[in-house]
């Protein structure tokens, strides 16, 4: 963003869809932002994280000076060792391992290890998770941080394009292949019948080419620092070895437990290139400075030390929680004393360098990083240094001056901590010492969880004074029970969703970051932190210990009482009208599908009037504005847009543009954008995100088993939506369970194989999102077989089915549509919802694995399911796209229209739109789209693919925008809609940020089209040639090479027409190298080849080359040959099919040209005219142009002076800027088909 120079910054959907850590990201001051009216918040991004969310960083690391001289010393080697060819077996040590029970240190100390790491290495932080412990899921994890510019829709599309780019996969062994795909979880197809079962980790070609790839992606040496390594999965280990060997990442890595490794682990941990430090506790006399630093005073008595010494066994993590707990109980209070007195009371005071850091220290150099900390200045009680603190002069030590000192309380009495010094003691005497109040504002909130939202706690409290909630928080915060999680309420935009805010740095305790929050006029007295928005337990055992002490029955009434919290307030974001969402635990919101008797409609209208809460949903009372009668208002938009087509051949080719943006205002209607959906600022997936998180703990504390079933499914549906398919299969496990527990009490044996069923047709989903065909097939089958309506499997079986299916289908469509839709709902509905929904899961699998008999029967039946209810918006769009997707490929265009016309009543039927509905929404429109593109209806297509562009988010596939785009820039190319092009292909190839280098590849090459086509320079070809020497022929082995093959014959087409013959050889050469297919090649290949092969023979002929003439002529031929059957392919003869006659215009002009420069000029003529005639029809306005530029440069009426005025206008200091295009008279000045001298006089 230009706003903010030099900043990498991004805006709040970037920021929650990269799903990075928070601590890489920090909120920025808000800036105007041209052209963008609500840009929301902006986050800056620093890939290091940001320095200041580093709390512990202020003080030094105690009595590790042994690891970290270790690690400084390893890695120094490390780096040496790097470009060496030979490095020694004792040299070769690439990894740490930090090995240690827990609250040893061990997340600190790999901390300040990365800390000290030099700046110019590249640093990772990973923590693994028991999910991770899958094949490979460790190795995986650690190599996606490796490439940490990607943020693709998947880890494995990310695979896929590094692996395709640094190697060259057509030519490896199938071992090789079969083992990236297990290693990196890729798909590259395997020869058939291929088995492995051997080790391919010991197969030296797989390590070999293992290995060039580390070192091919990685120039630089780079550190991942592992916490929990002890997640590793066996087969990781196996690689990290590997990884190692490659001597191109540096690992570090704490454990814990190590008993508990695997044997294979164990064995790995041995390896020579692993250096094991065992941590013990740190050594006692760091024990005071420790606690100094983490009460941050400068002095503690010297009983407490005692206390520490004999009891911590030197565990810091203990002692943090020891002194913590002491402050929480009021025990230990803080007084400001000079120092004289202090040193008088015997207090212990460190010496400052053990609490501080020194500037130098902070802006750390490796090399000068001090010898810290000799014994003997550790107790200087009579210090005379001085060390000037880092945040400001008044807390500068003075030797006379004051310290801060921490003070036991008299009546303290530590016997019973020498016998008992549990933490669970620790903390029951703390919440003994507390008032009633206090007590029940903790119980409340540990009811909510470890981090909680005050406005949930006030429900829960039930309390109307304000200011004694507030005086109870401001003790429990400043005795440390609870601290600030710092939320942003400056956007508000929902009751439970509370933005996180920036962290503040260097704050002390007690202390609120939280933003946008105001003390009422009557508490004016008590400290800000009172009123903190956002808040958590400082201590996890704290809050499990107070949740027990809950009588069941009070945990069941709280819990009911912040589920109903949370099911009264889940209102959409504001941006969306803050109405409530379709579908929330099972209940279904009315979205103007069910179709309502009139009574209905005014009792719920009274209902509404009355209501209070009624106000909060805006858009009920807006959208009803939309459409009073759907139907009719569409049926006259339909007619009207007819009448208009028909007179437009009439039109000259400037007014048909005007018309043309014309149609498209005003037409649009005919697709119902949805556009009060503002993609860009909505918080609805948040919102839900954040709710059904919470719901599930509170579903099964208030013993509601039908809603905590809802709850389930529908946050596991949302974890797919949003991609979170790890997640999603987790909560299905756990759903799965607890059905099968039978907790619900389903007394039907059929009713609890229907929630099965729905369980294992969710899950299906999943393992189709992560690609495992075979197994997605199993579960939604069964699921089928559940639902008492198997799938079938035989063709036969599959030909009977379809049949009874069509005809359901066109009795439900054409002839008693009465019989079928809209007769059920109720739980008979949902039923049959399920159904459909797992048939168009099958259709998905079925298109996938390329069945198209299944797929056609699995669209038909789902769709005729999903209208007995006709209310399930989500749906009946996926109902809807399959099928018209069906019809489309098998040429059935009538029914194509029909079904159209059905989904977009259904659309303009639909009231508001929910973040979830956005996909489905999509994928209908984008089947419209190809429908129409197929049917050759420009103008409608165009009308939906803008439609799906406003609406398209990350989580479309790669494909389909594809597609979509590349139609979408032929259709505008025709239109000469040059500005919109451009703004396109920036916005979808170029600024994506995607690692994929076929987007980029096409958009050089529609770049060069805009030159070949109208003149216009969008990139010079010079910058063409820059990004092809630069990425070279990698970009042929991208997924689709066709891409690489449009621009190549592209940039050959381009030195042809300039006359660079010489050039033209070498792209030439390129595009024989490139082995193209020849079944593959696009009909629009060939026309560009033909041309550039004609004015290559134009030249032979001036330059009287029999020899070369007869060999082009002769190649000329065959590819008119080629076209010609192409031609017979494509159904071109077919009147409706409008799709094929800008290439057969184009085919014609080629082939009139042919015949003219072989002084046929008669035929050349007729053919011009056809030509003329076609692009007419299909409205392409760039060929009628070139036709017409083309036949009065035969005749001898063309201006002379715009004979080669395109070839003088690719020249680099006389390019056409394509910003230039004057939109409104959309002149451009095709280039000129040269002719043989001896004919042009
Ligand atoms: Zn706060
Ligand atoms: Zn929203």
């Amino acid at each position: 963003m230009m706003a903010y120079p030099m900043r990498t910054t991004c805006d709040k959907e970037t920021f929650l869809r990269s799903k990075l850590a928070q601590e890489y990201f920090r909120l920025v001051e808000q800036k105007y932002l041209k052209g963008i009216p609500k840009p929301g918040p902006i986050y800056e991004f620093n890939k290091f994280g940001w320095p200041e969310r580093l709390n512990g960083w202020r003080h030094p690391l105690l009595g590790r000076n042994e690891e970290l001289r270790k690690y400084k010393m390893t890695i120094q080697n490390a780096v040496n060792q790097q470009n060496q060819k030979f490095t020694r077996y004792g040299d070769h040590k690439y990894a740490i391992a930090f090995i240690g029970p827990s609250m040893v240190g061990k997340t600190r100390l790999l901390e300040e290890c990365l800390h000290i790491t030099p700046h110019y290495i590249h640093k990772e932080k990973i923590v693994l998770t028991e999910e991770n412990k899958v094949n490979f899921g460790g190795q995986q994890k650690i190599m996606s941080k490796g490439f940490h510019n990607w943020n693709l829709r998947s880890d494995r599309e990310n695979f896929e394009n590094m692996i395709r780019y640094s190697m060259d996969t057509a030519s490896l062994k199938p071992v090789q292949i079969h083992a990236i795909n297990v290693i990196f979880d890729c798909r590259f197809p395997l020869p058939e019948q291929f088995s492995y079962d051997g080790d391919f980790l010991k197969n030296y070609s797989v390590r070999q080419l293992l290995i060039d790839f580390f070192k091919y992606n990685f120039t630089n040496l780079w550190v991942a620092a592992i916490l929990e390594a002890q997640y590793t999965d066996d087969e990781s280990w196996c690689m990290l070895l590997l990884i190692l060997e490659s001597k191109m990442i540096f690992i570090l890595m704490s454990i814990t437990n190590e008993k508990q490794l695997s044997e294979v682990a164990r064995n790995c941990l041995k390896s020579n290139m692993i250096v094991n430090m065992r941590l013990n506790g740190i050594d006692r006399w760091y024990h005071a400075a420790l606690a100094c630093q983490l009460l941050d005073v400068q002095a503690i008595p010297a009983d407490l030390v005692k206390i520490i010494e004999s009891a911590s066994g030197g565990m810091p993590g203990w002692i943090q929680n020891f002194v913590i707990s002491l402050i929480q109980r009021g025990v230990l209070t803080v007084v400001t004393v000079p120092r004289a007195e202090a040193v008088e009371s015997g207090a212990i005071i460190p010496s400052p360098t053990l609490l501080q850091r020194s500037e130098a220290d902070i802006n750390i150099q490796p090399d000068l990083f001090p010898n810290r900390s000799s014994y003997q200045s550790m107790y200087s009680i009579l210090s005379m240094s001085v060390v000037s603190r880092l945040d400001d002069s008044q807390h500068t030590v003075h030797d006379g001056d004051t310290l801060q000192l921490a003070v036991l309380a008299e009546s303290n009495c530590f016997d019973d901590l020498k016998t008992d010094i549990s933490m669970d003691a620790v903390i029951l005497k703390t919440y003994d010492s507390l008032t009633p109040f206090e007590k029940m504002l903790l119980k409340c909130g540990s009811v909510l969880g470890e981090v909680f939202s005050r406005r949930m706690l006030l429900h829960l409290l039930q309390s109307d004074s304000n200011r004694k909630v507030a005086q109870a928080v401001s003790k429990l915060f400043s005795i440390r029970v609870l601290e600030c999680e710092g939320g942003d309420f400056t956007r508000d935009t929902s009751p439970v969703l509370v933005h996180p805010a920036p962290t503040m740095p260097d704050a002390k305790h007690p202390y609120c970051a939280c933003l946008g929050i105001r003390s009422p006029p009557d508490c004016q007295d008590l400290p800000m932190y009172a009123f903190c928005g956002y808040m958590k337990f400082r201590h996890t055992l704290f809050r499990t210990t107070t949740y027990e002490l809950l009588t069941e029955n009070q945990k069941h009434e709280m819990h009911a009482r912040a589920l109903l919290y949370l099911e009264r307030y889940t209102r959409r974001c504001k941006g969306c009208g803050a109405g409530c969402f379709i579908k929330l635990l099972g209940l279904r919101s009315d979205d103007g599908l069910v179709v309502e008797s009139e009574e209905l409609k005014r009792t719920r209208a009274q209902i509404c009037a009355l209501s209070a809460e009624a106000k909060l949903s805006v858009e009920q009372s807006t959208l009803p504005l939309f459409m009073t009668d759907p139907t009719s208002l569409h049926e006259i938009q339909i007619s009207n847009e007819q009448k208009q087509i028909s007179s437009y051949d009439l039109l000259e080719p400037a007014d048909r543009r005007n018309l043309n943006q014309y149609l498209l205002m005003h037409n649009n209607k005919l697709v119902r954008s949805f556009s009060s959906l503002e993609i860009g600022n909505c918080e609805c997936m948040a919102i839900l995100l954040a709710v059904y998180c919470q719901m599930i703990d509170h579903c099964r504390g208030a013993d509601e088993y039908e809603k905590l079933y809802e709850a389930y499914m529908e946050y596991a549906d949302l974890c797919v939506i949003n991609l979170n398919i790890p997640q999603a299969i987790r909560l299905l496990f756990e759903v799965e369970e607890f059905i099968k527990s039978n907790q619900l009490n389903d007394k039907l044996e059929w009713v609890k194989d229907y929630r099965l069923a729905n369980i294992y047709s969710l899950r299906g989903v999943c393992l189709l999102e992560t690609g495992d065909m075979n197994e997605a097939r199993k579960q939604l089958l069964y699921a089928m077989q559940l639902y008492c309506d198997p799938f079938p499997t035989s063709k036969h079986a599959v030909r009977f089915c379809d049949l009874r299916v069509s005809v359901n289908q066109v009795i439900a469509l054409y002839i008693l549509p009465n019989l079928f839709v809209a007769r059920n709902s109720g739980f008979v509905g949902h039923f049959y919802e399920n159904i459909a929904q797992t048939l168009n899961r099958l259709y998905r699998l079925f298109t996938e694995s390329g069945e198209k008999a299944n797929a056609n029967l699995a669209a038909k039946w789902s769709l005729n399911y999903a209208l007995r209810t006709n209310s399930n918006f989500r749906l009946l769009c996926f109902s809807y796209g399959n099928i018209i997707a069906t019809y489309r490929q098998k040429q059935k265009f009538r029914i194509c229209l029909k079904l159209k016309k059905r989904a977009m009543e259904l659309c303009y039927r639909k009231r508001g739109l929910d973040a979830i509905e956005i996909h489905a929404v999509c994928h209908l429109y984008t089947n419209i789209f190809l429908f129409y593109v197929e049917y050759g209806k420009k103008l409608e297509s165009l009308q939906f693919g803008f439609s799906v562009m406003q609406i398209m988010t990350n989580e479309t596939d790669l494909n389909t925008r594809q597609v979509l785009i590349l139609w979408m820039l032929k259709f505008l190319l025709s239109e000469l809609r040059i500005h919109d092009m451009v703004s396109i292909m920036r916005d979808f190839f170029y600024m994506t940020g995607y690692y994929d280098l076929s987007s980029e590849t096409w958009y050089y090459f529609y770049a060069l089209v805009i030159l070949l086509d109208t003149g216009y320079c969008v990139e010079s070809y010079s910058t063409c040639e820059q990004f092809y020497i630069k990425k070279g022929d990698a970009i042929l082995r991208s997924k689709t090479p066709e891409a690489a093959w449009n621009f190549l014959v592209a940039m050959w087409l381009i030195t042809i027409r300039a006359g660079a013959w010489e050039r033209s050889i070498l792209w030439e050469d390129k595009i024989r190298a490139s082995n193209m297919d020849k079944h593959d090649i696009s009909i629009m290949i060939l026309v560009r080849l033909v041309e550039g092969l004609i004015i290559t023979l134009v030249n032979e002929m001036n330059n009287r080359n029999i020899k070369k003439i007869l060999l082009l002529e002769k190649a000329i031929k065959s590819m008119f040959h080629d076209m010609n059957k192409a031609c017979d392919h494509a159904p071109i003869y077919r009147p409706r099919v409008k799709l094929f006659y800008s290439f057969v215009a184009r085919y014609f002009l080629l082939f009139a040209y042919y015949h003219v420069i072989r002084g046929k000029k008669q035929r050349g003529y007729s053919y011009l005219n056809k030509a003329i005639d076609l692009s007419k029809q299909a409205a392409h306005g760039t060929l009628l142009y070139w036709a017409e530029h083309t036949r009065n440069h035969w005749i001898g009426t063309l201006n002379p002076k715009f004979e080669h005025y395109w070839t003088e206008h690719i020249e680099p200091d006389n390019l056409l800027e394509y910003k230039d295009f004057d939109m409104e008279t959309g002149k451009i000045i095709p280039y000129t088909l040269p002719l043989p001298s001896d004919l042009e006089k």
